[in-house]
């Protein structure tokens, strides 16, 4: 029963065009019953009335189409399976020259002479060649093995000569260094001695998580008595990295995504992507900062990087998630204030 119509329609693709055409849903196609998924027969085989197949995508769109015999099917088949398979490794090949400097010398030479980067962050030994990207430093072989086992949540590790490096990661090494981040992260040593290259490995991991774990060198935030959102949004718009660095250590998520203030709705999200800043978006979004989130006008993290014309900062946020639409614009304030302005707008003007 796979040919209800009979008419004998069969669908002649050119064969340079079949991956559009499978992409696109106005391809010439007959719409049939859906039987199953994947790219295959779905008439009787013999039946002398055609031989059907069907594309699947992973939305679920189907294509129906039909061949005149089944050795024209099987080639049909076979040509716009190749096809996928083309077009899925040209995707994978666009999205490595796209997203990838592997071993880009000249970007990791930069990086190499940024303050500081010349030793071990953690224990001092010279010429190290992995990066914490997040923390923005450059650490021996021997403290990058401790780094991984901190969780990416704290560390997250990279080759400097063996993995790739994309625009946006180079940028973030280029903007902090070992100088900046121990000038943080080592702040307030407290009389502790810090391990040198030759120390035993379990001296260096101690300091590493007394350092980057328990924070125990980590100076307090700027202020004790302004809120840590509004400390990192006005360091962020101050481009203060230090200060971005030190609070970014202090802050939970709620911290980083928590409103400016009652009036404002920026988060420290909207305020790096207006400044089209993608070392301080990428920072934020390691920090769980939620690209989810909108303003009290109903603008996303990405409307403001639009705006900013940073096209690195709306490639990074996209990549991350970020919604092309934001949900529908709130009133001011948070729902339950706007539903209770709501109602006071209904009452009249001499009950209020
Ligand atoms: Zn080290």
């Amino acid at each position: 029963d796979g040919v209800a119509n009979g008419d004998g329609i069969s669908s002649k693709l050119n064969g340079n065009s079949i991956g559009s055409k499978i992409d696109t849903p106005n391809v010439k196609k007959r719409h049939r019953r859906a039987k199953s998924g994947g790219l295959k027969n779905v008439g009787d085989g013999d039946d002398s009335d055609g031989y059907e197949f069907m594309i699947v995508s992973l939305e679920n769109k189907q294509w129906h189409f039909e061949a005149g015999d089944s050795q024209e099917r099987d080639e049909w088949i076979n040509a716009i399976e190749q096809q996928i398979l083309n077009s899925l490794q040209g995707n994978e090949i666009n999205k490595s020259n796209k997203r990838s400097t592997p071993s880009d010398p000249a970007g990791m030479q930069a990086i190499r002479t940024i303050r500081g980067n010349n030793s071990c962050a953690d224990c001092g030994a010279p010429n190290p060649d992995w990066a914490s990207i997040n923390l923005g430093t450059i650490v021996c072989i021997e403290c990058s093995g401790i780094h991984r086992n901190l969780g990416t949540h704290l560390s997250r590790v990279r080759s400097l000569d063996l993995d790739e490096w994309p625009p946006d990661l180079v940028r973030v090494m280029m903007s902090i260094g070992n100088g900046i981040a121990n000038s943080v992260w080592e702040n307030s040593l407290k009389n502790r001695t810090k391990p040198g290259p030759t120390s035993p490995r379990d001296e260096k991991e101690k300091w590493i998580r007394a350092k980057y774990e328990a924070k125990e060198f980590l100076p307090p935030p700027p202020y004790l008595d302004i809120a840590l959102n509004q400390q990192l949004i006005d360091a962020l718009v101050r481009e203060d990295i230090r200060n971005i660095i030190l609070v970014l250590g202090h802050s939970r998520a709620e911290d980083i995504n928590c409103p400016y203030s009652k009036d404002d709705g920026r988060t420290a999200l909207h305020i790096a992507a207006a400044l089209g800043n993608v070392v301080y978006v990428q920072l934020l979004l390691w920090y769980n900062a939620n690209v989810k989130v909108v303003d009290h006008e109903g603008r996303n993290a990405l409307w403001y990087a639009r705006s900013s014309g940073s096209t690195e900062c709306v490639e990074l946020l996209m990549n991350n998630g970020c919604p092309e639409h934001p949900t529908l614009p709130r009133r001011r304030g948070s729902s339950a204030q706007a539903g209770k302005n709501d109602v006071f707008e209904k009452l009249p003007a001499s009950v209020i």
